[in-house]
């Protein structure tokens, strides 16, 4: 089997792979679960040294590995770099605070379980299989990596069929910077493959990233195996407007929460739910900045939106965008696929939206931007919380108890407050309900993929 990066700008295809043979696969895991062995017996020292090579190396190649990514997946050049420079900042942190992290934690009173001490300590699970997508081909895989490296297990990556360039780069990256051979290695195999990959006993947890259907293929798979799994899938984030907020200043971020990464973000906001008071002023200032948004070549520093991943993505959207307006929604603007070649899809905002229609609970993966009008706040939140999905979220308020009700009440990994949705390795990331379980980044994203032991001494 090949596996292809083809141009979404152009949709010519610019480099075919051979996928990994079943020896090459198996030779793979083997390094893999050596270099396990072989990290376990390492200090934190030592893998906060590499970590911080690897996060040079990352550094200084910014620029051509900008240009690989938008090339590969089409995102705006400025956001390639960006993604780039944020995996080092997390490379950096993951290998200050990692020790930390894992510190071992002692019982303040041990003779309350008759011991004279009595403690936890973080130790690593082993060789770990991350599958991930090719929406943040760098960002995605490294806030894996990061952490799990620094606890001290292997990692083996599945990345997203259409970025094997990215998935290339990430196969050498960690061993150029000193970790030991195998301790991160990329498997170039389809899905259908994970499956005898996930079974092989030396490979001990999961973690994906992607589409519900692959989430529920490959929990279900690790269960079967008894292995842990974490997963961080789709999002319909709501985006709330109240009364009392500054319309402007939510409408311009509004428009930034959508479009980022070409609209292709788990966490963007796709649902902007406005209450009847300032629906009127925000729907037209949000339309409006949509409209002037500049679509094109996203190498070009002036595009603002270039194409979706592929071509697939964009059908999907299309047929989204099709079946409301068959059904009477509004497009506000946009609403169309342009004509030129490349998978470009129009920032497009739709309004009066109803049950009926499949974009109410179905993810819009690009740039398209669903309006609701809400009478109250309880409104607000009742079409908030109507998505299977529960990721982030966003309110705009300066009402402290409104604050208050939504952060309280709203189904979600996270509330934004007057601000859009950004992943910070500082903070927990993950979602609730059909967007996936466990968390990343953070003290607790080092701490999935660890055995929480409890030593106990009389
Ligand atoms: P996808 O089709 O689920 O692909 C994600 C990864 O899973 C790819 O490596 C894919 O491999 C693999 N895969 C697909 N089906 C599989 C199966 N049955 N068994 C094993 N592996 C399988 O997702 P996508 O459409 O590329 O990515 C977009 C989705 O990811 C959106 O729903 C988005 O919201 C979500 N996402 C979530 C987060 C988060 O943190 N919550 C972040 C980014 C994206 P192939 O490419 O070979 O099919």
């Amino acid at each position: 089997m090949a596996i292809a990066t083809v141009n979404p700008t152009t949709g010519s295809t610019e480099m075919i792979i051979e996928s990994h043979s079943a020896e090459e696969v198996q030779a793979r895991i083997a390094e893999a679960a050596e270099a396990a062995r072989l990290l376990r017996g390492t200090t934190f020292a030592q893998r906060a040294a590499w970590m911080l090579a690897a996060a040079d190396s990352l550094e200084g190649q910014a620029e051509g590995l900008g240009e690989l990514i938008t090339v590969e997946m089409g995102k705006p050049i400025a956001q390639s770099v960006a993604e780039v420079h944020k995996c080092v900042k997390a490379m950096r942190f993951y290998a200050a605070e990692a020790e930390g992290f894992l510190a071992d934690a002692p019982l303040a009173d041990p003779s309350s379980v008759g011991a004279s001490r009595a403690w936890t300590r973080y130790e690593p699970l082993g060789t770990v299989l991350a599958v991930m997508p090719w929406n943040y081909p760098l960002w995605q895989v490294i806030r894996f990596a990061a952490p799990a490296l620094m606890a001290g297990n292997s990692g083996l990556l599945k990345h997203a069929s259409n970025v094997p360039q990215a998935a290339l780069f990430l196969d050498t990256l960690f061993e150029r910077a000193g970790f030991p051979a195998g301790s991160f290695r990329t498997l170039l195999i389809g899905g259908s493959e994970v499956g005898s990959v996930l079974a092989d006993a030396r490979v001990k947890a999961v973690t994906l990233t992607g589409s519900e259907p692959a989430g529920r293929s490959v929990a279900s798979i690790a269960a079967d195996h008894v292995k842990k799994s974490v997963l961080e899938l789709g999002g319909s984030d709501p985006f709330i407007v109240m009364p009392s907020a500054d319309v402007a200043a939510a409408a311009a971020t509004a428009v930034r929460a959508r479009i980022s990464n070409n609209g292709q973000s788990c966490i963007a906001g796709k649902r902007f739910i406005v209450h009847a008071e300032v629906y009127d002023a925000f729907a037209a200032e949000f339309a409006k900045l949509m409209s002037e948004l500049v679509v094109g070549d996203p190498l070009d520093p002036a595009t603002q939106v270039g194409p979706l991943a592929t071509a697939s993505g964009r059908d999907e959207l299309a047929e989204l965008v099709e079946d409301a307006r068959a059904l009477g929604a509004q497009v506000l603007t946009g609403g169309t696929a342009p004509e030129r070649p490349g998978f470009f899809y129009a920032p497009t905002v739709l309004a009066g939206l109803t049950e009926e229609m499949r974009i109410i609970q179905e993810e819009t993966f690009g740039p398209v931007a669903s309006l609701y009008r809400a009478t109250d706040r309880e409104d607000a939140l009742r079409i908030a919380n109507q998505t299977t999905f529960g990721l982030s979220s966003s309110v705009w308020t300066s009402d402290a108890l409104e604050e208050e009700w939504f952060t309280g009440n709203l189904d979600a990994g996270a509330v934004f407050i007057n601000g859009m949705t950004v992943s910070y390795q500082e903070l927990p990331f993950g979602g609730i309900k059909r967007s996936g379980f466990g968390r990343e980044l953070a003290a607790d994203g080092i701490r999935e993929f660890c055995n929480l032991k409890t030593v106990w001494k009389a």
